[in-house]
């Protein structure tokens, strides 16, 4: 009997029918003998909690990459020198953000402040308010308050390992090399996080010939993965992504519109625009009904409200993430905003559920058993399960 092993790809903004276009030949014929689903993401960005615990966000503080939290920022120090930083030439201020980012990596001494503390397009002034969300990296130990698979093979005393962002920076077709090495090194369960599709997708939009190009690559690098584990292995292969990737159709200027309102940013309120939401925190009510007014008046998006939040668990015991928060609508995004300043682009996520291209692609083979399962929609939630039931 060969050893069993579990090989596990996360490809950032996978979507659900990438592997439905002509050139995909290899993955597409695997989808045959395997189980495969069209994954509803958990609300906003960053899903990781699903997948790697089965919790929602409101238990894993899942949703956005920053939230609000003057105390502990990790780039509080930067407040006295923020007026400095503003008087520089707007082409040099790239040097700068990649200046407050190397002094966080080397004064940092958690992994996950050390490399998610980039500044990314927050204006110098908002930095001292704002923090990332998670001081670890997903296969950290107590990465949540409950086990997340790392944990589980922890304690199982299995050898596992964690290839990918922000670790290994390699793509794909590299990775597969280092994935292969790992499992011949002994271990037998391994993880790979690979972020090329996000990057192209963003950059050119999800009906690009860049990203038909790039799929046709994965496919081939899955083929060759494919033939080595099938030589010495029995194994469980599962594919997939943490969200998908929408045209972006229209663009709202937000900045603008609170330009123009009585009440002042610092003072009376707080707010933080990402692609596809704007964030507000209030300092007295004349500016909280200013500002719901504004977005209520706004054509775009929508502001959640208590069934909104219900509907995604996203109940947080805190504020951290916004009094109020506001929520673009299929395609739209805020520009500018905090992570691309004010450069258009062509493809973004985190939209509602109702956005189909907004779902990713799952797929789960088992070389034994080669059934061909078709699941049809489901929550990034219950992808954990089928991920746990590997871990043997
Ligand atoms: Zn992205």
């Amino acid at each position: 009997m060969n050893k069993k092993i579990t090989v596990i790809i996360l490809l950032d903004a996978l979507r659900w029918d990438y592997f439905d276009r002509s050139k995909s030949i290899f993955t597409s014929n695997l989808k045959n003998k395997s189980t495969t689903a069209e994954l509803v993401p958990t609300f906003g960005f960053e899903p990781d909690g699903a997948f790697l615990s089965g919790v929602y966000p409101e238990k894993s503080n899942g949703g956005m990459h920053y939230w609000y939290s003057p105390d502990t920022s990790v780039f509080k120090w930067t407040k006295k020198y923020s007026n400095l930083f503003k008087k520089f030439p707007t082409s040099s201020q790239k040097y700068i953000r990649f200046f407050i980012r190397l002094i966080n990596f080397l004064k940092e001494s958690e992994k996950g402040k050390k490399y998610f503390s980039f500044p990314s397009k927050i204006p110098f002034e908002y930095l001292e308010l704002f923090d990332p969300v998670h001081d670890k990296l997903m296969f950290e130990k107590d990465l949540f308050d409950c086990p997340t698979i790392f944990d589980i093979c922890r304690n199982k005393k299995i050898n596992w390992d964690f290839i990918g962002y922000p670790t290994y920076r390699g793509t794909l077709d590299k990775g597969i090399y280092k994935i292969i090495n790992s499992i011949n090194k002994g271990n037998s369960f391994v993880f790979g996080f690979f972020g090329e599709l996000d990057r192209i997708g963003h950059k050119f939009g999800p009906d690009s010939i860049e990203i038909n190009n790039l799929i046709s690559h994965i496919d081939n690098s899955i083929q060759i993965l494919f033939n080595e584990l099938e030589k010495k292995y029995d194994f469980d292969f599962i594919l997939f992504g943490d969200h998908g990737m929408v045209q972006v159709n229209k663009e709202l200027d937000i900045q603008s519109n609170l330009n123009k309102l009585i009440c002042n940013p610092g003072k009376d309120y707080n707010y933080f625009l990402d692609s596809t939401f704007a964030r507000f925190w209030f300092n007295n009510d004349d500016a909280k009904t200013e500002i719901y007014n504004l977005l209520e008046s706004l054509d775009g998006g929508s502001i959640i409200n208590q069934p909104i939040k219900d509907y995604y668990s996203i109940n947080y015991p805190h504020n951290k993430f916004g009094d109020i928060i506001y929520w673009m609508n299929d395609g739209n995004i805020i520009l500018p905003n905090f992570f691309q300043g004010s450069q258009s682009i062509e493809g973004m996520h985190g939209y509602p559920d109702n956005v189909r291209d907004n779902n990713s692609f799952f797929m789960h083979y088992n070389s034994v058993s080669k059934t061909k399962n078709t699941l049809g929609k489901t929550s990034m939630i219950d992808i954990f399960e089928i991920i746990k039931n590997t871990i043997n």
